[in-house]
């Protein structure tokens, strides 16, 4: 065995970073996770949870998307997942052509995907009981599911094998062929392979990066009668937010989560900003208003809470996994924008095997090399220069 303090040093331990640390634990090697504040201190712990395919862009994401909720399920069954991932029913609803149109191509793409998400339901609105008026069409598919971040990033964190190292920001780190060195404010690791998993932070430790830091809001209500809606309901023009740039989404994009505590979770809008102190009440308005249109029971609830989180988005709407160019022991697992907590347990599953230097599973290989850093390698030359 390599003198080193870890095998592998994960920075940054949100839902990425988490999984990736769980999947080399069960693998036997010494992992440390490090992070600057603590476990879901960013995006990972300020976001709704949908593990989706539905809301995925056509081809890679979509597959990917597709064999991590299959992915995720076994994660539920038999590991760390239990209790943590619930299946539920998803309702997209619409009104008007773009929505509609949404709809859609959605239908077609999981058609084409022939996965495990399944069109159960397409009619009018009115089929939901509870439902509000002046929604002209409702599609319901079987399937998916919702997994709050913080408590996944707990499960896969409780793993024997994993050192968890925090308060500690990563300043930056140096690699050699030998050995990566991690630096602290008031120390440094060493270890045979590091994970950059920093989310939107990933950029200030690889300057070159193209990450864009797109923010998102989020209301929480109160306790009531669990069960009064039996899946989220999805506003069809949240489909098109996740596809195009906000200002041409048609309405509202809504998504309405009800949750095992009998809350409901209420978001989410994407601003092109970093601030996740900002609260916006015209933006927080807009989501309320079509949520209380489209599920009057809403009326009875008080909002106990909103709240913001930043999604590390990236210039080609790809997240970025994969050693980074020029060096086989500094890998990058970032920019997963809105579907960070769907991909987690794939991405996880996945880098562990290249950290160990083993194939890819069967079946992503090749949507997983087209995440590869090396298609952004002359912006990476700044690695490590924080
Ligand atoms: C409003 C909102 C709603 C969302 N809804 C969904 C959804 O329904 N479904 C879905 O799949 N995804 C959703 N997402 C996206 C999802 O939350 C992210 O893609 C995912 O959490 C990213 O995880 P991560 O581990 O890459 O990054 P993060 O969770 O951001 O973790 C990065 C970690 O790095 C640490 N860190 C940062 N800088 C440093 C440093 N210098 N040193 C040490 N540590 C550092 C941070 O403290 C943090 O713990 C949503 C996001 C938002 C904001």
């Amino acid at each position: 065995m390599q003198n080193y303090d870890h095998d592998v040093i994960i920075a940054g331990a949100g839902i990425v970073g988490a999984a990736i640390a769980y999947h080399l634990a069960i693998a036997g090697l010494r992992v440390a996770v490090v992070d600057a504040t603590g476990p879901a201190a960013a995006a990972s712990g300020a976001s709704d949870g949908a593990v989706s395919v539905a809301s995925k862009k056509p081809g890679p994401m979509a597959r990917l998307a597709n064999a991590s909720l299959l992915y995720t399920r076994d994660l539920a069954a038999t590991g760390p997942l239990a209790g943590g991932f619930a299946s539920r029913p998803a309702h997209i609803f619409g009104t008007g052509g773009a929505e509609i149109a949404a709809m859609d191509a959605l239908i077609e793409k999981l058609a084409a995907l022939a996965g495990p998400v399944r069109v159960v339901g397409d009619g009018p609105a009115s089929r939901l009981p509870g439902m509000g008026a002046g929604i002209e069409r409702l599609v319901t598919l079987d399937g998916e599911g919702h997994m709050p971040g913080h408590k996944a990033v707990r499960a896969y964190l409780a793993t024997p094998g994993i050192t968890p190292i925090w308060p500690a920001p990563v300043l930056g780190f140096d690699s050699d062929d030998r050995s990566v060195t991690l630096r602290l404010a008031d120390r440094s690791l060493r270890a045979g392979r590091l994970v950059l998993a920093l989310g939107v932070s990933t950029a200030a430790v690889l300057p070159g990066l193209p990450i864009l830091p797109r923010s998102g809001q989020l209301l929480i209500t109160d306790r009531g009668p669990p069960n009064e809606l039996s899946g989220a309901l999805t506003a069809a023009a949240y489909l098109v937010a996740k596809t195009v740039d906000a200002p041409t989404v048609p309405l509202s994009p809504v998504v309405l989560d009800p949750l095992a505590t009998g809350q409901y979770l209420i978001g989410s809008s994407r601003e092109n900003h970093g601030d996740p102190g900002t609260v916006d009440f015209a933006t927080l308005r807009s989501i309320l208003t079509r949520a209380v249109s489209v599920w009057p029971a809403l009326r009875q609830r008080r909002v106990i809470r909103a709240f913001a989180g930043v999604r590390a988005a990236v210039s080609d709407g790809l997240p970025i996994v994969g050693p980074i160019a020029g060096d086989n022991r500094v890998f990058v697992a970032t920019g997963f924008e809105g579907d960070g907590i769907c991909l987690s347990a794939l991405i996880g599953r996945e880098v562990a095997l290249m950290l160990r230097g083993l194939a890819p599973e069967a079946g992503v290989a090749a949507d997983l090399a087209r995440l590869s850093p090396s298609r952004f390698a002359p912006a990476l030359l700044a690695a490590g220069a924080a």
